[in-house]
């Protein structure tokens, strides 16, 4: 079975397949590059039904071979995400900002009351 939508989380090519060594025991692998993802039938079929498939195929990879993959993740919550700008997911980024922009206005009408 071919998983043509999910991109290989070594290599990133898309080329994953699953094979199914026996009655519960699935595993993932790769047609462009030696991956191998190894888990239960319980395992794939509760991933392999969820609507973020290749975020949970990315992070089994991780949990398996950890150190393998740099920093996919947000340096501020944590959460593994595809969009990352300077190493921090948008959500993080427009509350950073928001901070910022809180601290300017306070920093601004300090200034404005002391001139005052
Ligand atoms: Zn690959
Ligand atoms: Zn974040």
């Amino acid at each position: 079975m071919v998983i043509s939508e999910v991109p290989c989380p070594k290599c990133g090519k898309t080329g994953l397949y699953v094979e199914t060594p026996s009655d519960n025991e699935v595993w993932v692998k790769c047609h462009e590059c030696d991956l191998f993802i190894g888990m239960s039938d319980e395992d794939w079929h509760r991933i392999h039904n969820s609507p973020n498939l290749h975020e949970k195929i990315a992070k089994l990879y991780r949990t398996e071979y950890p150190g393998s993959v740099s920093g996919r993740s947000c340096r501020a919550c944590k959460s593994e995400k595809d969009d990352l700008i300077f190493g921090i997911c948008k959500s993080c980024l427009y509350k950073f900002l928001i901070v910022i922009l809180v601290i300017m206005v306070i920093g601004s009408y300090a200034i404005w009351m002391a001139v005052l």
